[in-house]
């Protein structure tokens, strides 16, 4: 019994380290700039994140970007209104292989979208060694096998740690295909309670779309927000601070970028005052509050 009790335990611990880096650090933080990582956590995140993933961090920035700036229409990288609900576990998939080759290319379509992000695409994904991180989880599970003694221990430390592609289908299908939506939204972005619990809140995909520059994603009092509590955890210990904004469902492009947001962010982190225009995609187009709380 207490062997499966540690089996569950391993695989929901690799499970919500992968789907922090993904939703809080990668979502949350980096593609929509919520939340503010202190410099030496964002460092840690930018030079640990295709490591613990298998993703790389620009590439996946400049996906989801890309989903929200063309969100269901036929330059979405991936809609279930263009793929079908399935077809988007291969969609994904292929888009993320096409725009990391268009980033390492220097193709100025994928560039333009990140270039607030001053850091390469990994080596690891520069070099096609874009499996290493996979065999080092494949390894760090055959050594906790090895050393407890059972095969599905470690298994389950794989398993959990490289759940992505189940977790990003998962949201990128459901969330623009079943569910409820609190917000009417241009897209046929929904919220699904089942994907909201189980990826940790990033199913409450309408809500989402609504206010992407949010860090929170739930809104109604039953939906759950794992992700959300981690990032206030976050804030609690001093790691991260959140950004707010208020009052718009306009998420359009600015004219320049805000000085009261710049120098906020650049006390934060010097690198984070290098904004520009890529910030149309994470920031609304009016402000009546803007504050680090
Ligand atoms: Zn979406
Ligand atoms: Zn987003």
């Amino acid at each position: 019994m207490f062997y499966y009790l540690s089996c569950a335990l391993i695989f929901v611990s690799a499970y919500v380290l992968n789907m922090t880096y993904m939703s809080v650090f990668f979502h949350r933080a980096f593609a929509h700039k919520g939340l503010i990582l202190k410099p030496w956590l964002r460092q840690f995140v930018i030079h640990t994140g295709n490591w613990v993933t298998g993703l790389d961090l620009k590439g996946w920035v400049c996906m989801h970007r890309m989903h929200h700036q063309h969100v269901d229409s036929e330059k979405d990288p991936h809609s279930p209104v263009n793929d079908g609900v399935f077809g988007v576990f291969l969609s994904q998939h292929y888009s993320f292989q096409r725009i990391l080759r268009g980033l390492i290319g220097n193709r100025r379509t994928f560039n333009s979208v990140v270039e607030d992000l001053n850091f390469p695409v990994s080596w690891l994904n520069r070099r096609r060694y874009w499996l290493l991180p996979l065999g080092l989880h494949f390894l760090i599970g055959a050594g906790i096998s090895y050393f407890s003694g059972g095969i599905l221990i470690g298994a389950c430390y794989w398993m959990g740690i490289a759940s992505h592609p189940i977790q990003g289908w998962l949201v990128n299908s459901l969330g623009h295909y079943a569910g409820y939506r609190n917000f009417d939204t241009k897209d046929h972005s929904t919220n699904n309670t089942m994907v909201g619990l189980l990826v940790l809140g990033e199913g409450y995909h309408n809500n989402h779309h609504h206010q992407p520059q949010s860090v929170k994603f739930s809104h109604r009092w039953f939906e759950f927000d794992l992700g959300y509590l981690i990032c206030r955890i976050l804030r609690a210990i001093g790691w991260a601070e959140f950004r707010k904004d208020l009052a718009t469902e306009n998420h359009i492009v600015l004219g320049a970028v805000d000085d009261s947001l710049g120098s906020v962010l650049s006390r934060l982190s010097p690198e984070n005052a290098n904004l520009d225009s890529t910030l149309d995609l994470v920031l609304p187009q009016k402000r009546k509050e803007e504050e680090v709380i």
